[in-house]
């Protein structure tokens, strides 16, 4: 498959690794929103959120929270973002799962998402239409 981050995790590609244990890896963006902008992968190759099996990605999790704490402390950030781009009208460039966590500090936050306004009753008619589509999550929980 033609994936730069397996490519990355196979050493096939270079990159500015800081982080690699069996499953994971976690390395420097090669087009940083700020100093310090890391992409934490699992080696293995699932496109997206949804597609990364739930242990995995609560492992995946765990990592990115650790490593956010680690890059916060050594660049003496006053804070980060953890995100993940999912499709291309979110953002998403490299169809390979992957958190960014990117450092931020005082004054240096450019990067603010327009917002909407809902109409009356509209918010109503949304929280209803995403409830409806949650509505079996306990019974996952439960196995
Ligand atoms: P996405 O847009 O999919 O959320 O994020 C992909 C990120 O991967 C981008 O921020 C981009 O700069 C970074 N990226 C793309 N190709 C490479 C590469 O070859 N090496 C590294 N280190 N980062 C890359
Ligand atoms: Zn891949």
């Amino acid at each position: 498959m033609d994936c730069i981050f397996c490519d990355i995790a196979e050493k096939i590609s270079e990159a500015e690794i800081i982080f690699e244990n069996e499953k994971f890896l976690a390395f420097l963006d090669i087009n940083p929103v700020n100093y310090g902008h890391t992409l934490v992968i699992p080696k293995k190759h699932y496109d997206n959120f949804l597609t990364i099996p739930a242990t995995e990605l609560e492992e995946l999790t765990r990592l990115t929270q650790y490593l956010s704490g680690a890059i916060k402390r050594a660049l003496k950030a006053d804070g980060f973002n953890v995100i993940s781009n999912n499709g291309i009208t979110a953002g998403q460039s490299v169809f390979h799962f992957h958190f960014h966590i990117i450092p931020r500090f005082e004054n240096d936050f450019h990067m603010r998402p327009r917002t909407i306004e809902y109409n009356t009753s509209e918010i109503e008619s949304y929280a209803e239409k995403i409830k409806e589509s949650i509505s079996k999550y306990e019974g996952l929980l439960n196995g």
